[in-house]
């Protein structure tokens, strides 16, 4: 099955995110290019798993579930694109606050991702929210009109807000022609909050 370790916002937050970015799809005009994604695909990747063997979802669980962490907060900061605003892919928030604490985390999920079998990812972790996929174009005038997207999402988007996260979850993630679909498979709580 295919896997993955996420952090989810708290559903006000979730509301607020989500808000910003409908009205970025409608300001994006039908966003031929843009594929927006909805609260329920909203969520911050901790650890992408990919196929992992049915059998081995137990003991993945149980080693998350031991991992001793206290709650801390993230709070949301300006938008941007990977790879890069000339060749955009994905486009997301990021974090201005909390990101040590993240990358704290996952440090202790890949000791149970190694557990059974997941490498760790080499580049470095840079912790986001993905608010859309991008179709490439070979449109020139293209790079004006993503940044034009990005200064207005830096305004409809609650920029510097905080929350705290107290939990991560355990997600399963089933590729359908209309999309990924997510379902929360266990979730773990912090032993301080
Ligand atoms: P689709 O692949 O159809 O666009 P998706 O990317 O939302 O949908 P998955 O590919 O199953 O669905 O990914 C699940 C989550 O893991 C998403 O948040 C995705 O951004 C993240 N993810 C997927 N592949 C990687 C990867 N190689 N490294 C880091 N995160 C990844
Ligand atoms: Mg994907």
């Amino acid at each position: 099955m295919r896997l993955f370790l996420a952090v989810d916002l708290p559903l006000p937050m979730l509301q607020q995110v989500a808000d910003g970015v409908e009205e970025l799809r409608k300001s994006a005009g039908s966003g031929r290019q843009f594929r927006w994604l909805g609260t329920d695909n909203l969520h911050i990747t901790l650890k992408f798993l990919g196929e992992v063997e049915e059998s081995q979802v137990n003991q993945l669980s149980g080693c998350c579930a031991s991992i001793e962490w206290s709650g801390f907060g993230l709070k949301l900061g300006g938008s941007g694109y990977f790879p890069s605003v000339n060749r955009p892919r994905v486009f997301w928030q990021g974090f201005s606050a909390g990101i040590d604490e993240m990358r704290g985390l996952l440090a202790r999920v890949e000791r149970c991702a190694a557990g059974i079998g997941v490498l760790k990812d080499s580049r470095p972790y840079t912790p986001h929210l993905t608010l859309a996929r991008i179709k490439p174009s070979k449109d020139g005038n293209a790079v004006a009109a993503f940044r034009q997207i990005q200064k207005e999402a830096d305004d409809l988007l609650p920029v510097g807000s905080s929350f705290p996260v107290t939990t991560f979850s355990l997600y399963q993630s089933q590729l359908t022609p209309a999309g990924a679909v997510y379902t929360r498979l266990d979730t773990f709580l912090a032993r301080i909050i």
